[in-house]
């Protein structure tokens, strides 16, 4: 192989490297200890249900690309805290807001969050088993915190049941 060749290629390979970094180091920022402070900022206090919707949010953001105008969230679920407070997390990490209508939450028995995105659908249903685990925990702050702590690193497919779909044009 020709010297030229071999940097050619060899620069396209530290290309894709470093491209592939900056890709990893991006979800890292936004699923990052500083991107909670600001959600709890927001919010008002730190609670499941607001991991909860951060990780629906975060997980919509990388599966349809994050677009605070086109995206649409329906969330159905109990209306009051804590349930509620899933809108918050889904609020701050797409940027779907209640001031510009492309939220809703709607009574529902569990909870599932809809998101809408031109013609791409994403449903994400919170698993029966995080239910049952969060019914099942000691009133201690401390159990809590742990399991906050661990919802925000959990694997995603853990937490929810997910359909996605592409919806014909
Ligand atoms: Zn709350």
């Amino acid at each position: 192989m020709e010297e030229k060749t071999r940097n050619k290629i060899l620069f396209l390979a530290i290309g894709l490297i470093v491209s592939c970094l900056a890709i990893q180091s991006q979800e890292k920022v936004e699923q990052s200890k500083e991107f909670l402070l600001r959600a709890i900022e927001f919010h008002g206090h730190l609670g499941p249900y607001l991991v909860l919707g951060l990780r629906a949010g975060l997980y919509a953001n990388k599966m349809l690309g994050k677009d605070p105008m086109e995206t649409e969230a329906f969330i159905k679920t109990k209306t009051t805290p804590p349930e509620s407070c899933f809108a918050d997390g889904v609020q701050i990490s797409t940027g779907c807001t209640f001031g510009k209508r492309n939220i809703s939450l709607e009574e529902g028995e569990g909870l599932q969050v809809t998101f809408k995105k031109n013609n791409q659908k994403l449903a994400l249903k919170l698993k029966e088993e995080i239910i049952e685990e969060m019914n099942s925990l000691p009133s201690e702050e401390r159990a809590w915190e742990d399991l906050v702590r661990d919802l925000y690193k959990r694997d995603i497919k853990e937490i929810f049941e997910i359909v996605k779909q592409t919806k014909e044009k």
